[in-house]
């Protein structure tokens, strides 16, 4: 082993080679320039196992043909100096193309060791290398580096130490470039050994292949040998011409061809990508899902089977989490003593926001199968299939996009997907993407679709669904074309997309990305839509029944009660106490409390079973036959209690700020079919789509009475007189079609740094969907649906 270690660091540009040297001879590198030339030399000695080992970094090159300075510097460094040792520093993640230069240093038969540099880099892109088969295959010690972080170093530096003290020194590679060109260099390799053409400093083999490379150096070289000279330039012309005739190209060409591929077969088998086995399936896969006519049917079908999917999955605990709803309202109402509180909690919250709370199962499969669309690389699919329907509407491919995220697949979200457009060049392109977007059916839209559903169209849960989508998507192109037709007129710019390979997603990602999401509507329903509630609950509850409509309401109710104890029905309900102090004792008993009764209430305990059984139709048994006429008469006197009371919550809730307004809004949506109700869930959801939800929750709980029998408001409004399919069909499609909410109206006009375009999507979308609202109800009117 020599005394001072020489050796030299050799690499592509950019392949980490000054992060290694760097981190090998710490602040001890002296700079100058390589001899005669301005290429930065710079070059440090360390100590390395009580060895000295100087280091020089050479200037980054590709080859070692003398095509610039560089290459020419590091080749005659190699040449002339004749280090102990190259490290040849590559970048893992490019293997291919860096081995080449690798490839050249061992066909000069310097001693190399190789730094598999950038190895986080490549573990990052999927790649495996299998670093022990590669320095197997070339003949080399292989140590993975990451010279950023000083990892492998010592390592590298050990194989070093022992190429230098246990290899076999200059030992130059052969390559085969093929049966015509290796003939002729062993020809030129005779040549130059007889002549002695300076072979104790090039390797022969060497000279001969940069010979047909055409090296200008090495050809000079050998012009100047007046008696070599010509016997090579003519077998190198012979070679030429048959080269060319029978392959069409020159040596050099062929020599790369061949270098090029020994490496290939050596990468091949040594490293192996997920990504490469990717793209195989991928092509395959695309073949067949790119296809003309059969990707928009199996897109279809996928969106359809989606929507199956989550209904199915859903219903069960959409189903628990309202008989949860149901119960909390409950037992809110038994703690909470009435009056406005309990009716703020009940009817304003839970009511409200349960209603939107019940639907996160929905929510949730949606957005998992959502999650599993985008993570296994088929929604970008998706943007390539509808590209060419979107150009014919005046949309550029890039929209999909958009179109997609804001809920072109029930779920999305209009706010991501009016900034989603901003990948759009053309400013008429971008405009009609972000004016069309919020028609898409976005997450909050989609509880209130289900509500919907459930009442009117419960048998066709998924069918309705994707009828919806497609209606989106149609007055969304529809909306396009003229917008880009009238006031967006303009060119249409051409579209580029990759195509991201497909991947099996991890159910953990899926998970994250579904969960998210579903968050964020779990936030959204807790903040924004339970703001709004409190603040609608407010609109609905005050400002209360005028006093004399509260006396007049009193009054009734004292001549309904007057009636019963002074009619024949009354038996032993002897007066007012008696009859309170009954309604008490029967409450209890209809709760399964036992019956503790007073000597002188001794007939109460009969009268009240008797009464259950008669509200359910059941006959009474002999001994309880003499209480039939007072149960009969009781039954009647708290019916007709009950249906003043709920004319009275009626009324108030009527006379409310919220129902006057509904009330005036009638006069527009008369029309339409919409109840005043529904009027101010549609005010309400100017603020978010949610709310059209709560608000409905809460208009249907105040002017319920009887909350014992609590019921979902699809049923609630299921069987409310009024209301209808087609009722509930139109209610869809205005929900669908109307004024986006107020953070898509913020984010329009941010994106387009505008007030005109927010306003304008406003009216628009509000129009179309009253005409479009006002179509299918008057048609069905007069097809006679709906009654
Ligand atoms: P040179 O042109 O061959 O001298 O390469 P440099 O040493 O200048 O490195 C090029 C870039 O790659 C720099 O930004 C380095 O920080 C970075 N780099 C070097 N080695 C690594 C590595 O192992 N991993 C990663 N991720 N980056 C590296
Ligand atoms: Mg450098």
């Amino acid at each position: 082993m020599p005394e001072i270690i020489r050796i030299a660091l050799a690499g592509n540009p950019n392949s980490g080679k000054s992060s290694l040297f760097n981190k090998l001879t710490g602040a001890h590198a002296r700079v100058g320039n390589f001899p005669g030339i301005t290429v930065s030399k710079k070059e440090a000695t360390i100590t390395r196992n009580g060895k000295q080992v100087h280091i020089v970094d050479l200037p980054g090159t590709y080859s070692l043909t003398a095509y610039s300075p560089e290459e020419l510097v590091a080749r005659s460094y190699i040449i002339d100096e004749k280090p102990d040792l190259v490290v040849v520093v590559v970048d893992a993640a490019n293997l291919e193309r860096n081995l080449y230069l690798a490839v050249q240093l061992m066909e000069i038969g310097v001693p190399i060791v190789l730094a598999l540099n950038m190895m986080d880099v490549a573990i990052a892109r999927g790649l495996k290398i299998d670093h022990e088969k590669l320095g197997e295959l070339l003949g080399v010690k292989v140590t993975p580096t990451v010279a950023r972080s000083s990892q492998g170093l010592d390592r590298l530096m050990d194989n070093v130490l022992d190429t230098v003290a246990n290899g076999n020194g200059w030992q130059p590679r052969e390559i085969s470039y093929g049966a015509d060109l290796d003939e002729c260099i062993e020809e030129i390799i005779e040549i130059l050994l007889q002549d002695g053409i300076e072979t104790n400093k090039y390797p022969a083999r060497w000279v001969a292949i940069k010979v047909l490379e055409k090296d200008g150096q090495i050809r000079g070289m050998i012009d100047r040998n007046t008696q070599a000279g010509p016997r090579i330039n003519k077998l190198v012309d012979q070679v030429s011409n048959h080269i060319r005739t029978t392959l069409d190209d020159e040596p050099e060409g062929i020599v790369s061809d061949y270098r090029y591929g020994f490496i290939t077969s050596v990468v091949k088998q040594s490293v192996s990508s997920d990504l490469e086995d990717r793209r195989t399936i991928t092509d395959v896969t695309d073949k067949i899902l790119l296809n003309r006519l059969f990707g928009p049917i199996f897109l279809l079908m996928i969106v359809y089977a989606i929507y199956q999917f989550v209904f199915w999955a859903s219903e069960p605990p959409v189903a628990l989490f309202e008989m949860f709803f149901d119960w909390f309202g409950r037992t809110a109402e038994a703690i909470i003593p009435p009056g406005l509180l309990q009716s703020l909690i009940v009817s304003g919250i839970i009511d409200g926001v349960g209603g939107v709370l019940g639907f996160v199962p929905l929510i949730f499969f949606m957005f998992f199968a959502i999650a599993i669309l985008e993570d296994s690389g088929y929604m970008a699919r998706i943007a390539f299939i509808m590209d060419r329907v979107l150009r014919t509407f005046g949309l550029h491919g890039n929209s999909v996009l958009s179109l997609i995220v804001a809920g072109g697949i029930s779920g999305g979200c209009a706010v991501p997907g009016v900034m989603a457009a901003r990948t759009l060049k053309d400013p008429k392109e971008r405009l009609a993407t972000i004016l069309v977007a919020p028609l898409m059916n976005c997450g909050a839209k989609l509880p209130v679709y289900a509500m919907l559903i459930a009442a009117f169209f419960m048998k066709y849960e998924a069918q309705m669904m994707f009828l919806l989508t497609l209606i989106a998507w149609a007055m969304a192109l529809l909306a396009a074309r003229i917008l880009r037709w009238t006031i967006l007129k303009g060119s249409h710019t051409p579209f580029i997309m990759e195509l991201p390979p497909y991947r099996l997603p991890t159910l953990t990602g899926l998970l994250i990305h579904t969960w998210d999401r579903t968050w964020q509507y779990i936030r959204k329903a807790g903040t924004i839509v339970l703001g709004i509630s409190i603040l609608i609950w407010a609109m609905m509850t005050f400002p209360g029944l005028p006093e004399d409509k509260k006396l007049s309401f009193e009054t009734r109710r004292v001549q309904v009660t007057e009636a019963f104890l002074s009619g024949p029905g009354k038996g032993v309900i002897a007066d007012e106490d008696a009859l309170a102090e009954f309604q008490l004792l029967k409450t209890e008993f209809g709760d399964g409390g036992r019956l503790n009764l007073k000597e002188t209430n001794h007939s109460f305990s009969a009268l009240a079973p008797a009464i259950m059984l008669l509200e359910k139709g059941e006959p009474l048994p002999p001994d309880l036959k003499r209480y039939q006429t007072t149960a009969r008469g009781y039954l009647n006197w708290s019916r007709e209690i009950n249906l003043l009371e709920e004319e009275q919550a009626k009324t108030k809730l009527r006379n409310s700020l919220g129902g006057r307004m509904g009330v005036g809004l009638q006069y527009v949506t008369d029309p339409l079919g919409f109840d005043w109700q529904v009027n101010i869930a549609l005010v309400g959801g100017f603020a978010a789509k949610e709310v059209i939800l709560s608000t409905l929750g809460t208009a249907y709980s105040l002017g319920e009475v009887n909350i014992d029998e609590s019921e979902p408001l699809s049923a609630k409004i299921a069987r409310t007189p009024g209301w209808s399919a087609l009722g509930g069909f139109t209610l869809l499609l205005f929900v669908m079609l109307y004024a986006p909410c107020f953070v898509t109206l913020v984010t329009i006009g941010r994106e387009t740094r505008s007030l005109k375009w927010p306003l304008f999507a406003v009216t628009y979308t509000t129009i179309l969907a009253y005409i479009v609202a006002l179509i299918v109800a008057q048609t069905g009117q007069l097809l006679g649906l709906g009654v």
